[in-house]
């Protein structure tokens, strides 16, 4: 039997009170390049992830999992990541050719 009493519910001597979490969610997304909200324009195409990740590992000797390891990760939208991103890659000879990978 459920008994509603305020917020407060009581299903078989277990009680329930309703309570607010509140949670800091990404509202924005800037692209560092053209400035759009890429979060508002995902909203708008349906797409569902966005990622770029340029990453840079060295070292000194062959303790790899120690290595320098700089990343750096741009937010660039996906207009701006085929406009001048793969433009310019192509320009210094870089192959730009996607690797596809299925789950
Ligand atoms: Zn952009």
């Amino acid at each position: 039997m459920n008994i509603v009493k305020g917020t407060r519910r009581v299903i078989n001597m277990k009680t329930y009170k309703t309570e607010t979490i509140v949670r800091e969610t990404i509202d924005k997304i800037f692209c560092d390049i053209c400035g759009e909200d890429m979060l508002a324009e995902f909203n708008k195409s349906g797409l569902l992830y966005d990622d770029c990740i340029i990453s840079h590992k060295y070292a000194h000797d062959y303790d790899y999992d120690h290595a320098d390891h700089h990343e750096f990760e741009p937010d660039i939208c996906p207009k701006c990541f085929q406009s001048k991103i793969i433009p310019f890659l192509k320009s210094i000879g870089l192959n730009t050719e996607y690797k596809y990978e299925y789950r």
